[in-house]
């Protein structure tokens, strides 16, 4: 990766043409900035898009003992179960393209997003919204995914056939000229049969295709497999044949050292999501994962779609984890979210910007108050920009925002019409019931107001 200053950027199609010099003689549609940045778009390998916007504002200041039963068990599945129940097909559309609309303006261009298989209508509104997008419908086998956590979730359970999956693919994979793609989404280690595992391996090679799950995210998960199988986390995966340059584990929190340097060997790589575990108090580090030379990339969980403010919570914890001010450097950060998640992907012509490449970028406005003067505009732009200070969006070629505006829909409608679904949703007093329970008496009702009542500490 290197950095090439007062260079223009020629587009022919969906691909770079060329970089030169000297700007064209002539051009259709030109962007011409002082201190313009241009940047590979962001890759952001792991998200549930749908499980952003109904919690927005629920999810921090609980008072959590264990962050999986008292933020994903006790509010999380159950309030995702409900929305998937009550939303028209209408509202789930406006919900989904307020997120998506998020995760553009937030400087990702490429998303894995994991959902439940009955929502498809990701696949479809990532195509309106001109996003490139691999759909990972999840994968459960019924009679784990029921008992898990304090409540059973028999709704996981009915929502996770290969069948399906591999019905999804055939009808989505390779759409909107290859910008829409399926990868294989198993929820997790201990959610899943070790039959689907090797039979999802199998069907993932067979296409080519990505495997993501969760992977390491929690210690009843290391403590399951353990008993279950007498293995360690990476030892059971790698024994299924679902390790390897195509899987994208996600979390690796739980993961000890053997279960990392098996990664390493396998050459599989791990999704990191810092801020979605630090809003319940855990502490992550990006470093713990490189150090062991294992590519190391970065996705939102579904928690503020913002990887121009994920890459720096990544970087700002693994400091704060190590103890070293040099590491990660802002330069391997970018790298992180270009180059090595396109690789990942198995992708050579995303997350770079070269002649042949598709022209997926960032243009970020370097000239403004809190961005001057530059130095090294990388570090610059990693350590003091925000998502607010993406000028431009380009997916294949062709720009989604311009001058901070979104262009291929109304963003305040898309706004309003999100806001009122989940509104709708929020009013209804079974929501009410299942925040209020696993907010304690911190917060009686929402939408409404908090409650006065003092927080438990
Ligand atoms: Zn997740």
């Amino acid at each position: 990766m290197a950095l090439l200053t007062n260079r223009c950027l020629l587009i022919d199609g969906d691909k770079i043409a060329a970089i030169t010099p000297d700007p064209p003689s002539n051009c259709d549609i030109a962007v011409d900035l002082d201190y313009g940045l241009v940047l590979p778009g962001f890759l952001n390998l792991h998200n549930h898009c749908l499980s952003s916007v109904p919690f927005r504002g629920l999810t921090e200041g609980l008072v959590t003992s264990n962050f999986l039963d008292d933020i994903v068990f006790a509010l999380l599945l159950p309030l995702g179960d409900l929305v998937t129940k009550e939303l028209t097909s209408a509202e789930l559309k406006a919900v989904l393209a307020l997120g998506l609309l998020e995760v553009i303006k937030g400087g990702s261009t490429t998303l894995v997003d994991q959902f439940r298989n009955t929502q498809t209508v990701s696949f479809d509104l990532a195509e309106e919204m001109g996003l490139r997008f691999y759909g990972a419908p999840y994968l459960f086998s019924p009679k784990r995914a029921a008992h898990q956590g304090p409540t059973e979730h028999k709704e996981l359970g009915q929502n996770g056939d290969l069948k399906r999956c591999l019905d999804l693919f055939y009808q989505y994979d390779g759409a909107a000229d290859g910008r829409i793609r399926v990868a294989f989404g198993p929820h997790g280690t201990d959610t899943c049969e070790p039959e689907l595992l090797r039979a999802i391996s199998k069907a993932a090679q067979e296409r080519n295709c990505p495997i993501t799950l969760h992977f390491g995210y929690s210690w009843s998960e290391v403590n399951t497999i353990r008993d279950r199988y007498g293995m360690g986390l990476a030892e059971y995966l790698d024994s299924l044949g679902l390790l390897g340059p195509r899987v994208l584990a996600v979390h690796c929190i739980c993961c000890d050292q053997r279960d990392l340097r098996r990664l390493q060997q396998t050459n599989t790589t791990i999704v990191h999501c810092p801020r979605s575990y630090a809003r319940g108090g855990v502490a992550t580090s990006f470093q713990r994962f490189a150090d062991e030379g294992i590519r190391t990339t970065i996705g939102t969980d579904g928690y503020c779609m913002d990887m121009v403010g994920e890459i720096s919570a990544a970087g700002i914890l693994a400091k704060l984890a190590s103890g070293r001010a040099a590491q990660p450097s802002a330069w391997e950060l970018v790298r992180a979210v270009t180059i090595e998640s396109a690789t990942a992907l198995g992708r050579e012509d995303i997350g770079r910007i070269a002649p042949g490449c598709r022209a997926d970028l960032l243009i970020v406005d370097m000239e403004r108050p809190h961005l001057q003067p530059v130095s090294d505009p990388i570090t610059t732009f990693v350590w003091n920009a925000g998502r607010a200070d993406v000028w431009g969006v380009m997916v294949d070629g062709r720009l989604l925002v311009r001058e901070y505006r979104y262009l291929w829909g109304d963003e305040l409608e898309i706004t309003r019409a999100g806001r009122a679904a989940v509104q709708r949703i929020w009013e209804m007093e079974s929501c009410q019931e299942i925040v209020a329970k696993a907010q304690g008496n911190a917060m009686r009702s929402i939408g409404g107001g908090v409650s006065d009542s003092p927080r438990d500490h």
